[in-house]
């Protein structure tokens, strides 16, 4: 008897906190995505460690800052990770910085796979390429490039512009191309690579060139295909409309 009355208003509560839980209509907090190979299958152009360090805290630590910025900025919650690219502009430098994170970092992680099980590019995205820059040799040496020059930390991209045409850019931090900024070419990203310190140091010391050249070796040509075929179209020309 002592115990049921004892029991009563725990339950209660209990029931209150599921209801609560089911009726809210707002989305979940970010979550960080598991990485879709163990943490070795990159090696030898990146090892264990730096993948279990880069994704268990770097990635982490993305996730939860951005997490630690819903209390202050509660439309957060009303928007997806994609979404809020977008507008990121309108926030805070910490979301622009941990969103950035967040998906630079998921993105990074779904266009790698272990060498020799990423295929190739589709006939389609390398028509595509060899309209851009002449050839897939040209895109990449672009890429390096770019990857190479970039002074400090942040990102080299393969983007696909609105109009249809691809190119190459570099973002500084935890931007990318996504991204409602002054300073940033806008596009839809198909391929970015890493290249702060974090994500070579332990394999490669300062050589970030031999990073990059190496890390062609893992690139999920199967992923970027899909990011290509997903990718906005270019509008039609009012000619073709009619
Ligand atoms: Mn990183």
């Amino acid at each position: 008897m002592l115990l049921r009355a004892l029991l009563r208003p725990v339950l209660a509560g209990l029931t209150a906190l599921l209801l609560l839980g089911h009726g809210a209509p707002v989305m979940a907090d970010f979550a960080l995505p598991p990485l879709p190979y163990g943490p070795e299958a990159l090696e030898p152009a990146i090892g264990a460690e730096t993948m279990t360090l880069h994704h268990d805290r770097h990635h982490a630590a993305y996730v939860a800052n951005l997490n630690a910025q819903i209390p202050s900025n509660p439309s957060l919650k009303t928007l997806s990770l994609d979404a809020l690219q977008a507008q990121v502009g309108r926030f805070p430098a910490a979301v622009r910085n941990n969103a950035g994170g967040h998906w630079n970092h998921s993105q990074f992680w779904a266009v790698m796979a272990p060498a020799g099980d990423g295929g190739a590019p589709s006939a389609e995205l390398l028509t595509a390429i060899q309209q851009s820059f002449g050839s897939l040799e040209a895109m990449q040496e672009q890429f390096n490039q770019a990857a190479a020059a970039r002074f400090g930390s942040g990102w080299a991209w393969l983007i696909r512009r609105l109009d249809g045409s691809l190119a190459i850019t570099s973002t500084a931090n935890q931007d990318n191309p996504l991204m409602d900024l002054p300073d940033v070419e806008p596009g839809t990203p198909l391929l970015g690579l890493d290249v702060w310190e974090h994500a070579y140091y332990l394999n490669y010391q300062n050589r970030r060139a031999d990073y990059i050249h190496a890390w062609w070796s893992l690139v999920n040509w199967n992923e970027v295909n899909r990011r290509f075929q997903g990718s906005p179209s270019p509008a039609p020309t009012a000619a073709s409309a009619l």
